[in-house]
């Protein structure tokens, strides 16, 4: 979607470790405007899927598909990080490793929220090596809905993450697949 890719190259900030911010128009601050262009661009890709819920992640998940989920017309249910203390019996759970910070977290979904009958689009922010998709992808299938696809706002392709996706077979959108970058500003889009 050239709109973000020349977003990214425009206020796109490329730190160590191979992590782009993107904290002034999606992580931070937040352009719903830009937003809104990204959910346009995914109802068009998923057009004549039975999607009748999104999923994803607190915390940084959360805008981007709020505004999706106005586009599709539909509810969006957030994976909440919990304390693992909590052993209520209501949620489905799993556990994610986050890519930023390193740090391995439980996320909890209630049954209440997700369920068999559910067709569900995944929408995130970011994919890297997978592990935040890997982890909503289980509380899908713990809950025995079905994936419908899977909306990323930017993908770093020359990480793992889009790879393990598309082998299962699943229809996975990025609007910005990154394929490389450095730390003097250099980005090349796939
Ligand atoms: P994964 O689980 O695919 O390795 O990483 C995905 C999650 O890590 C995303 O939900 C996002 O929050 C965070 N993340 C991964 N790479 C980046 C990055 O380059 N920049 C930012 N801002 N977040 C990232």
């Amino acid at each position: 979607m050239k709109m973000l890719e020349e977003r990214i190259r425009k206020d796109g900030i490329v730190r160590e470790g191979n992590v782009l911010k993107v904290d002034s128009f999606i992580n931070h601050q937040m352009d719903i405007g830009l937003f809104e262009e990204m959910a346009k661009e995914w109802k068009r890709l998923f057009a004549g899927k039975p999607i009748n819920k999104i999923l994803t992640i607190e915390a940084s998940g959360i805008g981007i598909a709020a505004i999706a989920a106005r586009e599709f017309g539909v509810p969006v249910v957030f994976a909440k990080k919990s304390m693992s203390i909590n052993l209520d019996q209501d949620n489905y759970r799993t556990q994610i490793q986050s890519y930023t910070h390193g740090k391995i977290y439980e996320v909890i979904v209630s049954k209440k929220f997700l369920t068999k009958e559910d067709h569900i689009l995944i929408i995130d922010d970011f994919l890297a090596n997978g592990c935040a998709l890997m982890g909503l992808l289980d509380l899908v299938r713990s809950a025995g809905a079905a994936v419908e696809g899977i909306g990323i706002a930017i993908e770093k392709g020359f990480q793992r993450g889009g790879e393990l996706i598309r082998k299962q077979g699943i229809q996975l959108e990025s609007l910005a697949i990154v394929e490389s970058m450095n730390e003097n500003g250099e980005i090349v889009f796939r």
